[in-house]
């Protein structure tokens, strides 16, 4: 496995191959590993890139507290079977201060990038500057971050990028709890309280319409959380669903904070 720092660096570790790609921000868990996996479907050239993105964290939000734990993840990467490992800095994937803004706003305005309105712009900048260095042909990304998985396959459809976006299952505990990087900010109590959210969710899924869906995760949730950010359901391109239909195929979007850490989740119904 070799370990490349810098754009420069990179450019002379690639060869002429297929590459897939997995983007993340580093502090790996079984979820990061499980992309690991399904790149290998597609390539047996895999790269991980390691990028806490500034571009997507709003200045109140956790970047600087963002778990930073590089010695270990390298560890767990070199039982991986990944081939490169980008760990650029800042520098190299921003060069200078000048801000480009993107937004394809029948994906970017509902759900995460309402509360969080420069966080999409901020990841599209990111994965395009990786497309850029690497470009692979694939991209390997989470379905725990959906709606960042249709917005990336919609940039890179209208980009005409040569590169195929696929997802990968959610990843999830014992419990059923999704696994996160921002899980390791919960406290053993709030640990518990976040474990009810995908129970909750699953019970749900027992009812038939939007409308009952809703009302019963929204009773159940505020019971559990300190504040839910949304609770909504949408079908698989994000249209909302209706509440008197019945909620076939769409999925339920949770997002919500258990004290300062703000968790989501999704199922598919
Ligand atoms: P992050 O490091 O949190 O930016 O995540 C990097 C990639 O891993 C994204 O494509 C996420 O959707 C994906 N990911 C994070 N957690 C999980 C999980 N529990 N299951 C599957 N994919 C995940």
């Amino acid at each position: 496995m070799i370990i490349c720092q810098t754009r420069t660096e990179l450019k002379h570790t690639l060869q002429n191959h297929e590459y897939a790609f997995v983007p993340t921000m580093g502090n790996l868990h079984a979820g990061h590993l499980s992309l690991i996996d399904e790149a290998k479907k597609y390539s047996k050239n895999v790269i991980v890139s390691i990028f806490v993105n500034p571009a997507q964290f709003a200045p109140h939000e956790d970047f600087s507290s963002y778990p930073r734990t590089l010695e270990n993840d390298i560890k767990l990467l070199k039982n991986s079977g990944v081939e490169i490992v980008y760990t650029p800095q800042i520098e190299e994937i921003y060069p200078n201060k000048t801000t480009i803004k993107f937004d394809i706003p029948h994906l970017t305005q509902c759900l995460c990038g309402k509360s969080r309105p420069h966080f999409f712009s901020g990841v599209m900048a990111v994965l395009l500057q990786f497309y850029l260095h690497i470009k692979p042909q694939y991209m390997i990304l989470g379905e725990k971050d959906y709606q960042q998985f249709l917005v990336v396959k919609e940039m890179a459809m209208s980009l005409n990028l040569e590169m195929k976006v696929v997802s990968s299952p959610i990843i999830r505990d014992s419990a059923g709890l999704a696994l996160s990087s921002r899980n390791s900010y919960l406290s053993a109590y709030d640990l518990q309280r976040a474990r009810q959210i995908n129970k909750i969710l699953t019970q749900s899924n027992k009812l038939q319409t939007v409308d009952e869906i809703l009302k019963f995760c929204t009773t159940e949730l505020n019971q559990i959380v300190d504040k839910i950010d949304y609770l909504e359901i949408r079908n698989n391109n994000l249209e909302l669903a209706h509440i008197k239909e019945k909620a076939k195929n769409c999925r339920i979007f949770f997002a919500g904070f258990i004290g300062k850490t703000r968790l989501i989740d999704n199922i598919q119904t």
